[in-house]
């Protein structure tokens, strides 16, 4: 059995005081859940105020980015040791905004996924086609293509803590949810390629989140699907109830 893991990406959204409102409001809602894991992604600032009110509760802390180098000069950026030395347990890496607008490549994907396996950061890297790619039927193409270079050179033993996450490009913020069955699909495509780079008995523990506008009325269909082994939810995340809804599917 894989456990689920339902995470928020809080995208550009909060500022450390609302950080900590939200953990006030959340934390009670879910103090009793320990079916999933719950795993929270503010933005960089909100971090530390994220860390301090989660102290103590299941909930962990994930950054939403990380520079793959170990420091240097690279203004703007935030690499491991940095999360790591305020607690960040996990971190998103690959995220389709991050691809569409701040040039993010399978190539950058695979760099920072080793830099994060190495620091002892759980990743979730996200895949997942656009609606073109899925009309001109490559969806197939395009998550083998985004999980064969992302595990470029990467070991099974080293990857045992990898999360990867089915974001449909099309769903993401649209309100358009894949179907459970669509979704399913796609999971056992990535979980094939997974079985190609890392092996059977890898795959078969892969956790594979599904993400495009999952909200309390859709999450139980999704999460019911054996494929899907969580979620990773952005819109729906901010406000404590929708995301203690979403937990509780
Ligand atoms: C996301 O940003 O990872 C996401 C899935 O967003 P939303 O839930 O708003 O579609």
């Amino acid at each position: 059995m894989r456990k689920k893991i339902l995470a928020a990406n809080w995208k550009m959204y909060k500022t450390p005081d609302q950080a900590t409102a939200f953990f006030q409001e959340f934390l009670p809602l879910v103090q009793d859940h320990d079916r999933d894991e719950i795993v929270v992604c503010p933005n960089y600032i909100a971090l530390p105020a994220a860390i301090h009110a989660a102290k103590g509760s299941r909930v962990a802390i994930g950054a939403q980015n990380l520079h793959w180098e170990k420091e240097g000069a690279y203004t703007g950026e935030i690499c491991t040791s940095m999360l790591v030395a305020i607690g960040v347990t996990h971190v998103i890496i690959g995220h389709s905004e991050r691809r569409q607008y701040f040039c993010e490549t399978d190539d950058t994907v695979n760099l920072k996924l080793k830099s994060a396996l190495a620091a002892g950061l759980t990743p979730i890297v996200c895949v997942g086609e656009v609606l073109e790619e899925r009309e001109a039927n490559l969806t197939d193409d395009v998550l083998r293509r985004q999980c064969l270079r992302a595990f470029n050179k990467v070991s099974a033993k080293k990857a045992a803590s990898l999360v990867v996450a089915y974001e449909p490009v099309w769903a993401i913020g649209t309100g358009k949810t894949a179907t459970p069955e669509l979704a399913a699909d796609a999971h056992a495509i990535i979980r094939a390629e997974a079985a190609d780079s890392f092996g059977q008995e890898f795959a078969d523990n892969l956790r594979i989140l599904y993400g495009g506008s999952v909200k309390p009325e859709n999450a139980h269909a999704l999460m019911s699907e054996e494929e899907i082994d969580g979620a990773l939810v952005g819109g729906a995340s901010l406000d404590p109830k929708s995301f203690a809804a979403i937990v509780k599917y």
